[in-house]
């Protein structure tokens, strides 16, 4: 007999695309590698700390997540909400007012210390700019071009405007796509109050969505078999089977829902998709290195998140102030400068005592994180693929897969929802 749907994977966007077909009563089987759920959000247990493959943030305006959460029980106390806040030790203050959009912006800029007149029109003059021309930009514009074109001070280049690039594309500002640049900034600053805030999981990634998801579906016949990798995909009469599933059924449906160098393989396995394939093999990636130092009881950061200046490290999280050990500290290393995994540790120690302006004490516990290929590389033009492929029945699903976003949590959660809404709609077509 055939089976409904496989869906290959399950970080957030298999996730996301089983629940979703689950809550429309559609049967649903996930197959994981992994014997831990979550992908390139999961949590990593090294000796005797529970920590996440890397610091992640979420913003207000992930508005798919943030339904999904609800949808699988999740307490919104699970995330830590913060205004819009950038904290620079020694260089910038500001924190959005809790007044809606766009008085918060206003207010809070007109408060913020280390930033002139000029660098504050600026910045609205920015945002107005885009406005006007609704966000729509020549696709093969950079986001050093779009500050160029929109004479943006170079103090607040350094500040803001790059370091929220790297935050939310992971690409250096000079490669990275302005469109995508002014799609988050569309449904951010220029959005409501609520859509810039600023969400820190307090849980650890895997548990903040993977294992309600997972709870979700046990309780709708849905299943998942972790440690079950799907080396290859048979295409069959109205369907397929899958090379690693235990029970060789055979499959109405499938959703590739791995990252895009775990799905080119699978596709050139169909033997009909092979210049997908190599669209998404094409498809250039950057790495983020994690950081974690346990400077023990005692140690706080100014703020939950602080930006920092001199590099390596961007952002610096106090886990402490995030539902985690007081005294732990997560640094980003994002995009190019996390290429260099050799004496990150010591460097990023020796950067936080510089920009804290403090010694700090000997780090009780080291944990190096360096995930090579974090996310897409999200370059101006760069051509995503669609959900649909070749072959009818067959999916994909992921941060990579066309959207107005770059690879992130929210991405990958909406392309997997996107997915399955269309397996649903083929199935009542059929
Ligand atoms: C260090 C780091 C920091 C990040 N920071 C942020 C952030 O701050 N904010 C944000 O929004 N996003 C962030 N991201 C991006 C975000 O984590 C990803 O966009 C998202 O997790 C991608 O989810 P996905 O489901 O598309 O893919 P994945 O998470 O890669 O899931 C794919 C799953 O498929 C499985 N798989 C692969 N091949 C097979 C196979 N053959 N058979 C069975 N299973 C298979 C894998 O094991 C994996 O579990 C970060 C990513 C990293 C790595």
């Amino acid at each position: 007999m055939k089976r409904e749907v496989a869906i290959i994977g399950a970080g957030y966007a298999g996730l996301a695309c089983a629940v979703e077909l689950a809550r429309r009563g559609i049967e649903t089987t996930v197959f994981e590698r992994s014997t831990t759920l979550g992908g390139r959000a999961r949590v990593v247990q090294k000796d005797g700390w529970t920590v996440d493959n890397g610091q992640h943030l979420l913003l207000g305006a992930y508005s798919e997540l943030t339904r999904l959460l609800r949808l699988t029980g999740v307490s919104p106390r699970r995330l830590e909400h913060l205004p819009l806040t950038l904290c620079i030790p020694g260089r910038l203050r500001f924190r959005a007012a809790a007044l809606p959009a766009p008085a918060h912006l206003a207010v809070g800029l007109a408060r913020a210390r280390g930033l002139g007149w000029r660098e504050r029109f600026s910045m609205f003059a920015l945002l107005r700019r885009l406005k006007r021309n609704r966000f729509r930009l020549p696709a093969e514009t950079t986001v050093t071009e779009l500050l160029s074109d929109c004479r943006q001070p170079a103090k607040l280049r350094n500040l803001v405007w790059e370091p929220l690039c790297v935050a939310a594309l992971n690409t250096p500002a000079h490669e990275a796509s302005a469109q995508v640049f002014a799609n988050v900034l569309r449904d951010t600053l220029a959005a409501s109050a609520a859509a810039s805030e600023l969400l820190i999981p307090r849980v650890d990634l895997s548990e903040l969505f993977p294992i309600p998801a997972a709870q979700y579906l046990a309780t709708r016949d849905g299943r998942i078999f972790t440690g079950n990798a799907i080396a290859a995909i048979a295409p069959e009469e109205n369907g397929f089977r899958l090379a690693g599933d235990p029970a060789g059924h055979s499959w109405s449906q499938v959703v590739i829902a791995t990252a895009p160098h775990h799905a080119a393989p699978l596709l050139a396995s169909t033997g009909a998709c092979s210049g997908l394939a190599t669209q998404i093999a094409a498809l250039p990636a950057e790495p983020i290195a994690t950081v974690y130092l346990a400077l023990g009881a005692g140690v706080r950061l100014p703020a939950p998140m602080i930006g920092l200046a001199g590099g390596p490290a961007q952002w610096a999280f106090d886990r402490g102030r995030c539902g985690g050990p007081e005294g732990l500290v997560a640094a980003v290393v994002s995009a190019a400068d996390a290429k260099d995994r050799d004496a990150l540790d010591a460097a990023v120690f020796a950067q936080l005592e510089r920009e804290l302006g403090c010694r700090l004490p000997k780090a009780q516990w080291i944990q190096v994180i360096v995930e090579k290929r974090a996310t897409f590389a999200c370059r101006p033009g760069l051509a995503r693929p669609g959900i649909v492929t070749p072959l009818p029945g067959l999916w994909l699903a992921g941060d990579y897969v066309e959207s107005d976003y770059p690879a992130t949590l929210e991405a990958a959660v909406r392309a997997g929802a996107d997915c399955a809404r269309r397996i649903a709609a083929a199935r009542t077509a059929r």
